[in-house]
C-alpha cells in the first residue's frame, strides 16, 4: 500500500549512489512527474562556488542561474527564512568552502575515528554547530521553496552527498525516503577506466560506497528505504516508476522515457545541457572491460552484486 504523506512534513526522495549511477537522468525523469519536483543536484559545485562561478552557472533551462525565472524565485523565498542565502551562498550545502576545513570535517567516512571525529567536532565546535543549524533551517525551506515554485507535493534529490543524508535522517520536519540506486560494478569500473583510473581501484570505490550507504541507514536511517537497479530502471521503466510513486506516496502517473532538459531548470550532472534525453540501459563495459578486468572488478563487488540480485 503506499504511504500517505504527512501535511506537515516535507517528503523528500533522496539518491544514494556512486557518481554516475544514473540519478541526475532519474531525477529529471521523476522531474516531469506533475507532484515530483527535481533539480537535480540542489546546489552549485564546490568547485565552481570555489572559482566564484555561480551566478553564471548554466541551468538546463539554458540561462544562467542569475537570469533563470525558476531559481530567482527559490532564492527569494528561501531568503524568507535564511537571511543571505544566494547564488553566493548556499546555506544548505554541508561543504566547507575552505578547502582544508572541508578535507578534515567534510564527509561520511568508512574509517571509524574519522568518522567519530567529525560527529564530535559537529556537536562540540560553536562554528561548525551553527554551520549545521543553519544548513537544517536552510534545507527545509529550500525543499519547500522548490516545491512551492515548481508546483508539487514530493521533492526528488539527486545530490546522494551521505555525509548530508546523514543529518537530514534527523530532521523533524522532513520525511527522508531513501533510494539506494546501483548500477552494475563493471559499468562504473568501465567508467573509471575510460577516464584513466585502474579497475581494481575503481570497484573497490563502488563496493565501499555501498558498504558506507548500508552502515549509514543502518545508524541513522528507520529501516525504510528502496533499492533500484538502473539497469531495471532503464529496461522496465514504467514498472519502477511505479514503485518509486508508490514509495513516495505519490500518485502512479505515466511518464514518457522521452524528455527534455530544456524545459527543467537541473543543475550538476552535464546530460542536462542535452536538448533532449531518453531512458537507455547501457552495457559498454562489455566493449571496454576484457575478461580478466571483468574477473577484477566482480571480485571486490560480488558480495554486494549478489545482495543486489545482479545475475553474473
Ligand atoms: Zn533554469
Amino acid at each position: 500500500m503506499p504511504e500517505t504523506i504527512e501535511s506537515d512534513k516535507v517528503t523528500v526522495g533522496y539518491v544514494i549512489g556512486t557518481p554516475y549511477c544514473g540519478s541526475t537522468i532519474m531525477g529529471m525523469l521523476m522531474n516531469t512527474h506533475p507532484d515530483i519536483v527535481s533539480v537535480g543536484e540542489t546546489a552549485v559545485s564546490r568547485r565552481m562556488r570555489r572559482i566564484g562561478r555561480t551566478a553564471t552557472y548554466p541551468c538546463s533551462c539554458g540561462n544562467e542561474l542569475q537570469a533563470c525565472p525558476f531559481w530567482n524565485e527559490i532564492v527569494k523565498q528561501v531568503r524568507e527564512t535564511v537571511s543571505g542565502f544566494g547564488f553566493d551562498c548556499w546555506s544548505h550545502v554541508y561543504t566547507y568552502d575552505n578547502r582544508l576545513a572541508d578535507a578534515i570535517f567534510y564527509g561520511y567516512s568508512g574509517r571509524r575515528p574519522i568518522r567519530w571525529m567529525r560527529e564530535v567536532a559537529h556537536s562540540a565546535l560553536p562554528p561548525l554547530r551553527k554551520k549545521l543549524s543553519i544548513a537544517k533551517v536552510a534545507n527545509e525551506a529550500f525543499y519547500r521553496a522548490a516545491l512551492a515554485v515548481g508546483d508539487g507535493k514530493v521533492f526528488f534529490d539527486s545530490d546522494k552527498s551521505l555525509f548530508r543524508l546523514r543529518y537530514l535522517l534527523h530532521h523533524d520536519a522532513l520525511d527522508m525516503r531513501p533510494i539506494v540506486l546501483t548500477k552494475d560494478v563493471r559499468q562504473y569500473a568501465a567508467s573509471g577506466k575510460r577516464r584513466g583510473r585502474p579497475v581494481a581501484d575503481c570497484a573497490r570505490e563502488w563496493a565501499q560506497h555501498y558498504r558506507l550507504a548500508a552502515h549509514l541507514l543502518s545508524r541513522h536511517g528507520n529501516g525504510n528505504y528502496i533499492h533500484v537497479r538502473h539497469e531495471d530502471f532503464c529496461q522496465t521503466m514504467p514498472q519502477t516508476v511505479g514503485t518509486l510513486c508508490d514509495y513516495l506516496g505519490a500518485r502512479r502517473v505515466e511518464l514518457s522515457d522521452r524528455f527534455s532538459p530544456r524545459t527543467q531548470h537541473v543543475l550538476g550532472n552535464k546530460v542536462r545541457h542535452s536538448e533532449s534525453l531518453s531512458i537507455r540501459s547501457s552495457t559498454s563495459w562489455r566493449e571496454s572491460l576484457d575478461s580478466r578486468e571483468e574477473a577484477v572488478a566482480l571480485k571486490e563487488g560480488e558480495e554486494l552484486m549478489q545482495q543486489f540480485g545482479y545475475q553474473f
